[in-house]
């Protein structure tokens, strides 16, 4: 009998119990290939010496301070790591303890931006269908995926939704990327003129959509024609790389490939790798200097904000991705785990779309390729395939998706940037056998 109110309250969850390289050890002494880094999060793996080696020196040193008392020598360090690796502008770093956190926080920064500035009828956020922002109220709000929102819809603000820019699903057959993507971030221009462009705050959106649509990146260019809208009418763009960034898709933020910059950036999984809960927002300095010009505060705060603990973890994490020059081997383990999936899926009856960036990949299951159709009975397939994998010592991220109810399910896989080929070879085989076996 558990006290816990455990995600799925009926379902028997294996206890882990340790965790060494890419794999997790179950009390029975089953291990599990972690090729979804749990849910994009474990970057570097489980039990990785020189990340441990720094949080204890960290817990020996100081465990926790209050940042309305104190800063720590460790979080200025890791936000001085953070400016110097982020993209021109990002020159600030707010910290928080998660991916939903985050994201309240650069909500609330637009809002308080627009208010510094003069404009406190900026209010409205637009944001994407197929996207997740997280679970708090906000954040939840933000998000565009349905089946999350609807039981709490009346506790949430007043949110805007265009359609994600989704090749597989939304691209006409015939039609250029560079006409798609017009198509695309032009939804957002028509949305801002109908909620009349000074009352509009910001647009979020994940750089590449995590786990509502499965690892889609966007196709060349829109994200440069959504940079152009938000600066023809002020709004703020908010990039969420809370699952894409920290250097999951090969560039250690996923908007270096889309070649814009954001106002306000949020991070997060990666960012500790699970060593510790951390999340944090990179302001512009337009936010910042409109802060430091005007109140000289941020109307915000939580208790565990500035964590040394945390700090110590995504700065250790950050220095063992730079000392092993791990970036690259996402890219070379990227293309390797693409083209393994492609050998393996690419003529698969069942999976329509194998799709992602670096070591940031999914599989999106359709009952017919040729119709695209999704698999019957939906919502169901990814989480056989999570089971049958679990079976099998593997560890995938299903999720079902539902784009005015076009798309099929997909099981997202981010494994460990460590991972070398034989470990890609390990989870293709498996993932193969439990997709077999699930259909
Ligand atoms: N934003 C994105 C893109 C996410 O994928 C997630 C979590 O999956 C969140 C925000 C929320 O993060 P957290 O679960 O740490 O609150």
């Amino acid at each position: 009998m558990t006290h816990i109110l455990h995600r799925t309250i009926h379902t028997k969850m294996p206890v882990a119990v340790g965790g060494k390289g890419i794999e997790l050890i179950d009390a029975e002494g089953k291990t599990y290939i972690d090729a979804s880094g749990g849910a994009a999060v474990s970057c570097l793996g489980h039990g990785h010496p020189e990340v441990l080696a720094v949080l204890h020196e960290q817990l020996d040193r100081l465990a926790y301070a209050h940042t309305s008392f104190f800063t720590t020598e460790v979080t200025e360090k890791l936000a001085d790591r953070l400016v110097a690796d982020a993209p021109e502008g990002l020159n600030h770093v707010y910290f928080l303890t998660g991916g939903s956190e985050a994201v309240e926080a650069a909500l609330k920064m637009a809002r308080q931006y627009f208010v510094e500035k003069g404009e406190p009828q900026r209010r409205h956020i637009i944001a994407r269908r197929q996207s997740y922002h997280g679970n708090t109220l906000g954040a939840l709000a933000t998000g565009g995926n349905e089946w999350r929102r609807a039981q709490f819809r009346p506790l949430l603000v007043e949110t805007h939704h265009i359609d994600p820019c989704f090749a597989y699903r939304f691209q006409e057959t015939g039609e250029s990327d560079e006409a798609y993507a017009a198509r695309a971030a032009d939804q957002l221009e028509q949305k801002i003129l109908e909620l009349g462009p000074d009352q509009v705050m910001a647009f979020v959106a994940e750089t590449v959509v995590g786990a509502t649509a499965g690892a889609v990146p966007a196709v060349a260019d829109y994200f440069k024609r959504i940079r152009a809208i938000c600066d023809k009418y002020g709004v703020l763009l908010i990039l969420d790389e809370v699952m894409c960034g920290m250097g999951r898709t090969g560039t250690l933020h996923a908007c270096e490939q889309e070649g814009v910059v954001p106002d306000l950036m949020t991070i997060a999984k990666g960012l500790g790798g699970g060593y510790q809960p951390i999340g944090a927002v990179l302001l512009h300095d337009r936010i910042f200097d409109a802060f430091a010009q005007g109140s000289g505060f941020f109307h915000h705060g939580h208790t565990y904000t500035g964590h040394p603990m945390a700090a110590a973890a995504g700065l250790a994490v950050q220095e063992v991705i730079h000392r092993h020059n791990l970036l690259s081997n996402v890219v070379d383990m990227g293309d390797y785990f693409e083209s393994r999936l492609i050998e393996r899926f690419g003529n698969h009856h069942n999976v329509g779309d194998i799709r992602g960036r670096g070591l940031f990949r999914a599989l999106e299951f359709v009952g017919d390729r040729t119709s695209k159709a999704p698999f019957e009975p939906a919502l169901k397939l990814n989480a056989r395939v999570k089971k049958e994998a679990m079976a099998r010592g593997l560890m995938v991220y299903p999720m079902g998706g539902t784009v005015d109810g076009r798309a099929g399910d997909h099981v997202l896989l981010a494994p460990p940037f460590i991972v070398n080929k034989q470990d890609v070879d390990a989870i293709v085989d498996r993932l193969g056998e439990a997709v077999d076996a699930a259909i």
